[in-house]
């Protein structure tokens, strides 16, 4: 009956098949798959170690006849006398007066119910039968919806396994299961739900967490191995002693993380197929050097290169670091939205030409009129703040051009693995040597005064200061109003020969680039903020970062703020105006103040928040799971990984017949097709 509608089951009508399809359940094999989210245990405790209040199991001898009264309308309670050790205790059942026939005189029973200790009373919600086991007695607990009660809901899925869990198919090859001694999937889904032992519960948790993370892993493997042959690229070749040469003309060695991932990155360009590459580096890593050691090798080759970044300000950033690093070698051109007229369409013509080798621009790279001569390579720097279309549209722009994304957002490593399991991942986790590491300080808010003073001692010694404001996700317009208040208020409170500026995210693009540039050329000596200076923003005149309301913002938000200080050759610090509540938020503070290494606090965060909110909501991106957990199986993803690679790499779901099965559920998934170049 797997694949039959559920109102087959004769208890189920129209209501109760509406309701199961609230629960994605509309054929009866979907109730085997609706797996509980947690269960509960019942050990025993003895009694003199019961919480007053506490919900607890006991076990003792029933010494006195079971008494039921009724009261109000069909309301009963039931009450015996339990002898528990030495101890005599009332247990007392609330309408469950059936239970009368099932309570001897004599015989042991176990119940589970809340203990009051001051009357020696237990007030029973569950009862046990007699031939009660702590390691079998476990409670499934599901999610339900609606009108649908548990009980119902279980007593479908008893139907479900009763009737199909013979249909269910084995999908993973013996291999598996012997090497990992894992038990088979009707065995599996039987002890999901009513599991035969603590034991068994937990090997059938473990099957279903390697088959979700492995099957997950391959639809990953799947799609970065389709979108190498189908979109085969052109092999670039250059002179790698060009290259070499240039690399030793930048007037310091490359750490030893820069070395690899460029490694990594040349080797990829030289390859008949596509890259399809994401370097993550902290703030200050190096990123942008490597990117341009790309960028000048696919100049070798004859090919231009593209660099799309968020905003104006940094797009002007990366085009003078690109002019001054590259200096006469190769042509390096700006293309904003602020470039027009008549400047725009020379620059225009110039690329399409092939006479500007590498395009340095925000979205003006992307429109329509925007035509490359022959696009070999496209990097975008921070890709989070583009959409999927648009990073297409910029691939799209040359003939399979190689493709590398760069985040400065540092990604826990299982998560990495999942959200872009389809794409490589080059790490830089090394800083440059000799950084001064920025000194953070996590301060009540009523040390404001002690913390303005400091601002205007940096102030004074030619320095300046970022001060981001609290961030009240709920409203936009609030936001702006305390980034105000506070504009506000530093002016009042600080002498005037000191300037506050203003930004936030009202301000039109123009405005803003305005507000920056002044900061740049230290007319403004603080800048008062909303998070919209988080990305790539580059002062290095800048050396004190507060930051309002700390406690609110995610660790990596607050890694990435503290980044935009520390910049330039001055002790730089981070002051955290913080008042949690809670023991996280004291703990989020405090790993703050001691680490400013962006891997190890990505991982903390995930911790704390877990995997759902590292990301926010919005662009998660992440798959959900119903029995793995991210953070906790991480050991179980990197084995799933690993072979989700092996049966790549030798072409198993071709060529071996006992992966039938999973090739053809993962073929079948329309959310592969999404992610599928072309
Ligand atoms: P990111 O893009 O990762 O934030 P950048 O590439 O902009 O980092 O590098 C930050 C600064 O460090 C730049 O001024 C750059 O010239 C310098 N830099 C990069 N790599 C090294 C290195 N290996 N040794 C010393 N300085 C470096
Ligand atoms: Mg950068």
């Amino acid at each position: 009956m797997f694949y039959e509608p559920v109102d087959v089951i004769p208890s189920v009508g129209e209501k109760t098949k509406e309701q199961l399809e609230l629960l994605d359940i509309t054929k009866v094999g979907d109730l085997l798959f609706h797996f509980p989210f947690r269960y509960d245990y019942f050990e025993l405790k003895p009694i003199n170690e019961i919480n007053h209040d506490e919900t607890a199991t006991i076990q003792g001898q029933v010494v006195s006849e079971p008494n039921v009264s009724y009261f109000g309308r069909k309301k009963s309670r039931l009450i015996c006398t339990l002898q528990v050790g030495v101890v005599a205790i009332k247990a007392v059942f609330f309408n469950q007066a059936f239970l009368k026939e099932r309570i001897k005189k004599g015989e042991m029973i176990t119940v589970t119910g809340k203990w009051d200790m001051h009357r020696l009373q237990i007030t029973v919600n569950q009862f046990h039968s007699n031939s009660f086991n702590e390691e079998q007695d476990i409670q499934p607990v599901y999610h339900t919806k609606g009108n649908l009660s548990t009980k119902q809901l279980k007593k479908l899925i008893t139907y479900a396994l009763k009737s199909s869990l013979h249909e269910v198919d084995e999908m993973l090859p013996d291999k598996y299961l012997t090497d990992y001694k894992l038990p088979g999937r009707q065995h599996a889904v039987k002890d999901l739900h009513q599991p035969s032992s603590k034991t068994a519960l937990k090997h059938a948790k473990r099957r279903f967490i390697f088959e979700e993370l492995f099957i997950f892993q391959l639809k990953m493997q799947w799609i970065k191995e389709h979108n190498r042959q189908k979109t085969n690229g052109l092999p670039k070749q250059f002179d790698e002693s060009l290259v070499q040469k240039f690399v030793q003309q930048l007037g310091f060695d490359l750490t030893n993380s820069q070395d690899r991932v460029l490694d990594e990155i040349l080797t990829d360009l030289k390859q008949p197929y596509r890259m399809n590459r994401l370097l993550q580096g902290d703030v200050g890593s190096g990123k942008t050097v490597v990117a341009a050691i790309a960028l000048y090798a696919t100049y070798l080759s004859g090919q231009q290169g593209a660099l799309m970044v968020p905003t104006e300000i940094l797009a002007e950033q990366h085009e003078e670091s690109l002019t001054e690093l590259f200096g006469d070698l190769l042509t390096v051109e700006l293309l904003t939205g602020s470039i027009k007229g008549k400047k725009r369409k020379e620059r225009l013509e110039r690329i399409q030409k092939g006479e500007v080798d590498i395009v340095v621009g925000t979205h003006a790279l992307i429109q329509d009129d925007t035509i490359f001569n022959d696009l070999g390579l496209v990097i975008v720097d921070e890709q989070h703040r583009f959409g999927v279309q648009q990073r297409k549209t910029l691939r799209d722009k040359g003939l399979h051009p190689d493709v590398l994304f760069m985040t400065a957002t540092p990604i826990p490593r299982t998560l990495s693995i999942t959200t872009f399991g389809d794409m490589d991942v080059s790490i830089i986790d090394e800083l440059p040597k000799g950084r001064q590491p920025i000194e953070t300080y996590w301060v009540k808010e009523n040390m404001m005064d002690r913390v303005r003073q400091f601002m205007v001692s940096e102030v004074y010694n030619g320095r300046q200061a970022y001060v981001i404001c609290p961030l009240i996700e709920e409203s936009d317009q609030l936001d702006i109003q305390n980034a105000v208040d506070i504009f506000e208020e530093l002016q009042d409170d600080l002498p005037n020969d000191i300037n506050v500026g203003l930004m936030h995210g009202r301000l039109n693009a123009q405005e803003k680039e305005d507000v920056m540039r002044r900061f740049a050329d230290n007319e403004i000596n603080i800048l008062v903020s909303t998070t919209v200076v988080e990305v790539g923003v580059n002062v290095p005149n800048a050396t004190l970062m507060v930051i309002y309301d700390a406690e609110r913002f995610g660790l990596a938000q607050l890694h990435q703020l503290r980044g935009r200080v520390g910049r330039g050759s001055h002790q730089s610090y981070c002051i955290l105006l913080a008042d949690p509540k809670g023991d996280t938020g004291k703990e989020r503070m405090r790993v703050m103040t001691e680490t400013n290494d962006g891997f190890t606090l990505s991982e903390h965060d995930l911790q704390i928040r877990g995997p759902g909110d590292f990301f926010g909501k919005k662009q998660s991106g992440l798959p959900e799971f119903k029995v793995a957990d991210l953070v906790e199986d991480y050991r179980a993803l990197e084995v799933a990984r690993r072979d989700a690679v092996h049966v790549m790499k030798h072409q198993l779901l071709w060529n071996n017949p006992e992966y039938e099965r999973l090739k053809s559920m993962i073929e079948s998934d329309p959310k592969i097709q999404e992610r599928i170049f072309d």
